[in-house]
């Protein structure tokens, strides 16, 4: 049995506009390969930078249809401090240094919702790391305490208050910090490429095959035509080594998630109508939930190394672990509650740090968030513009700064490697999945 692939958020959010596919050849001062959350705000940043710059922004599919459309729609301020260890100077600098700049991604992402009066179901709202397993409970009291130790307000919310506030009482412990926000991924995407500015031509379903240095410039390569253009932002997150770049720095992950068809007024009445929220897990490979503004359950439980994709047979079984994790949390719903199911491709790397240079003269490349890439997406897309352009500031130093993604070894004792970690990690969060 098959499950098609069609994701929930793009599939709810109201048609976008159709870009041209390239053909011919072009030339421009600024060309942005990838139109997620990084390439749009590479495209928007330039564009206010060098208003008279002729851009062009280029997706092998559809603009902001790839994993900036198909999460979970948190843009995380307050990543968890994951397996940092941050008795350790070094380490809590990193930790406190990406902190600001998800922060500094959600306040971009805000300005833009509000200036361009973006549609999207954005929601100010705590967010909320839950766990239902004891033994995942000193987690959760470190990462309140590494909030707190950054200043930020974070509380532990238990039992029955807890089970009040998400309408199940599947989770006995979580802890609530601000300054992120839940949204819908698909219409946000939509509505940043929708409000570009001008001067930013944008071409889709036009996947670039190669990029080579001619001369002083660089020429990129597609089936139709191609564009030479002194200056390149690669953001293609998980299909950097596709395109030989970044092969030993970072690989693929495959995510799936589930959306369920709206709730009835009954199972309303039975979870008490609560204010719509989202849930990560303290553990990796633990489940991220929502309750939706439309009032569905999204439900993301699994992550595997599949560099070839999950087919319609694979997304079939991972939709019945959707469905499980539903009827966990919610008895009266089970993978016949579903309406949509999808799978999207995360790019990681070993040391979770992102990819973030100019990788020789005219070519930058930005990406590679982990799970983060909402709000990292937004910022990290601008400051990648900001290097471009030759400007300065203090949040841009950080990013330059942070430690690069570590090596990974050679395939294929890297696919063996990872195979054998994911495995351990999804024991390890069993009970939160
Ligand atoms: C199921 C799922 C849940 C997630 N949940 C969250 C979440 O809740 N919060 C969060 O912050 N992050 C989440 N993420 C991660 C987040 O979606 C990504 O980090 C973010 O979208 C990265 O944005 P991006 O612009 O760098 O990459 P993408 O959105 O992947 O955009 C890259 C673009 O490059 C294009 N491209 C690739 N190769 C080529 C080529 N050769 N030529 C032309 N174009 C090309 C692709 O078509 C794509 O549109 C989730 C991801 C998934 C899959």
């Amino acid at each position: 049995m098959s499950c098609p692939d069609i994701c929930g958020w793009s599939a709810l959010a109201p048609e976008a506009a159709r870009f041209s596919v390239l053909k011919g050849a072009l030339q421009a001062d600024y060309v942005i390969i990838g139109g997620g959350f990084t390439g749009l705000a590479a495209a928007r940043r330039l564009a206010e930078g060098e208003p008279q710059a002729r851009i062009i922004l280029i997706d092998g599919k559809r603009i902001g249809g790839g994993a900036s459309a198909r999460n979970s729609g948190f843009a995380v301020a307050n990543e968890s401090p994951g397996h940092a260890r941050l008795d350790n100077p070094e380490e809590l600098a990193a930790f406190m240094a990406m902190n600001r700049i998800d922060h500094a991604g959600v306040a971009e992402l805000r300005r833009l919702v509000k200036d361009n009066r973006i549609s999207c179901q954005w929601e100010d709202t705590a967010s909320i790391h839950a766990a239902h397993d004891p033994k995942n409970f000193n987690k959760l009291r470190d990462h309140a305490e590494a909030f707190r130790g950054l200043g930020l307000d974070a509380r532990l919310i238990e039992g029955a208050d807890l089970a009040k506030r998400l309408g199940t009482g599947f989770y006995e412990l979580g802890v609530e910090s601000r300054g992120g926000a839940l949204l819908q991924p698909a219409m946000l995407a939509r509505g940043l490429a929708a409000t570009l500015p001008e001067t930013v031509l944008c071409f889709e379903d036009t996947p670039v095959q190669k990029i080579s240095r001619a001369g002083g410039s660089w020429k990129v390569q597609v089936a139709g035509g191609s564009l030479s253009t002194p200056h390149v932002i690669v953001a293609v997150n998980a299909f950097f080594p596709r395109l030989g770049l970044k092969r030993l720095r970072v690989f693929p992950l495959a995510l799936t998630a589930s959306l369920t068809r709206p709730l009835t007024a009954a199972e309303e009445d039975e979870i008490g109508h609560p204010e719509p929220w989202g849930v990560l897990s303290p553990q990796s490979f633990g489940a991220t939930m929502r309750l939706t503004q439309d009032r569905r359950v999204l439900i993301r439980n699994t992550a595997e190394y599949r560099p070839s994709g999950i087919d319609g047979a694979l997304l079939m079984a991972r939709r019945k672990q959707h469905g499980e994790g539903l009827n966990k949390r919610f008895p009266f719903l089970d993978e016949s509650a579903i309406a949509y199911s999808w799978s999207g491709t995360i790019c990681v790397s070993r040391n979770a740090r992102p990819v973030f240079e100019q990788s020789q003269p005219g070519l930058y490349l930005c990406g590679g968030y982990n799970a983060a890439g909402v709000s990292r997406g937004a910022i990290m897309g601008r400051l990648i513009a900001e290097l471009a352009l030759g400007g300065q500031s203090e949040l841009l130093s950080h990013v330059l700064n942070l430690a690069k993604p570590n090596l990974i070894p050679p395939r294929p004792f890297f696919d063996i490697g990872v195979r054998l970690r994911l495995a351990a990690a999804r024991t390890a969060a069993q009970s939160e999945r």
